[in-house]
This record gives C-alpha cells, structure tokens and sequence, in this order.
C-alpha cells in the first residue's frame, strides 16, 4: 500500500521548537501512522526564521485582517510570517501532500482552536484558526486537515480510521 504524506507541526513529531523551547510529542500519531504515512515536518515559526526560544505571539484583529503580534511588545509579525507562509505552500504543494496534522491553540497552527484578542490585546470569547493553518485551509481546500484534539476524525478523512485498530 502506498503511504500517505502527511504534513504535521514539527513540535508534534517532538522536534522542540515551541516558543519555549519544548516539544509537544504526540506519540500516538506516531504509533497510529508510522507504517501507513511518511510525516513531512513543518514548523512556520522556526522555519521563517525566528529561534527558539522566542517572544511569546497571539493573534489580535484589527482593520487589516487578523495580526500576529508579540504579546509584550505588541510587535506585528504577520508580514514576516506571511511572506514564508506563500512560499511554503507552494513547495508543500509540488509534494502532493494528502493531509495536514496542526498543533491546536498555537497562534500559526491553530485549528479554529486559537485565542483571540482585540487590537488591544483584551481576550475575546471567539476562538479563531493560526495564520498558517488558515492559509493551508485556504490554499488545499479539498485535504484533510485536523489537529491532535480529535485524530479519529482526521483519520477518518484520511480513510485509515478502523475502530481505534490500525490496518
Ligand atoms: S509554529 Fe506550529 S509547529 Fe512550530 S512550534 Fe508552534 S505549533 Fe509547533
């Protein structure tokens, strides 16, 4: 059987690149798909070039569309991230990938599971999706793209889910 490829947030396949320097290992993903997937690892923080650690981001709206800003600074990111983010879609695209698995709650992966805040960084009740994450929803419409909250869902796209049983 031919595998998958699968495009997954870096910290998720325990690379440690979270703001703080940690990972967020998923090792059921690993268990559940190692025969059945190839992982393409993906990490728009560090990949754009920000190190870890880092300034810790969250997404405010604004008249401009949603920001991504640095929570102490205020400082707006949202033009360096989406300059890779156009780049790397393109790339991620000529890979034919079949799916995404996003980290959930982060400020770039988030899958409408993300905080929210208003141009003065007050928190708003509405969760909303990472500024990567949006752009793979709108850039591969038709794939699969989940997070590690709900795997039997995403399997089930992928048509790999069997009962909780492997394949
Ligand atoms: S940007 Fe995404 S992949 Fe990178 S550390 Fe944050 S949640 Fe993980």
């Amino acid at each position: 059987m031919k595998k998958l490829k699968i495009c997954v947030s870096a910290c998720l396949l325990g690379f440690k690149y979270r703001y703080d320097g940690t990972s967020d290992f998923f090792t059921e993903l690993v268990e559940r798909l190692k025969d059945k997937a190839d992982f393409i690892p993906v990490c728009p923080e560090v990949e754009s070039g920000l190190p870890v650690p880092r300034d810790k981001m969250h997404l405010r709206t604004s008249s401009r569309g949603t920001r991504l800003v640095k929570v102490e600074t205020g400082e707006d990111m949202t033009g360096f991230l989406d300059r890779w983010v156009d780049v790397k879609l393109e790339q991620l695209a000529e890979r034919n990938p079949d799916g995404f698995l996003l980290h959930s709650r982060s400020p770039c992966c988030g899958l409408n599971s993300t905080k929210f805040h208003n141009p003065a960084g007050k928190l708003l009740p509405q969760k909303t999706s990472g500024i990567f994450a949006a752009a793979v929803r709108r850039r591969f419409p038709s794939l699969p793209v989940g997070d590690e909250t709900d795997l039997e869902t995403f399997l089930g796209k992928l048509g790999l889910r069997d009962n909780g049983k492997n394949r």
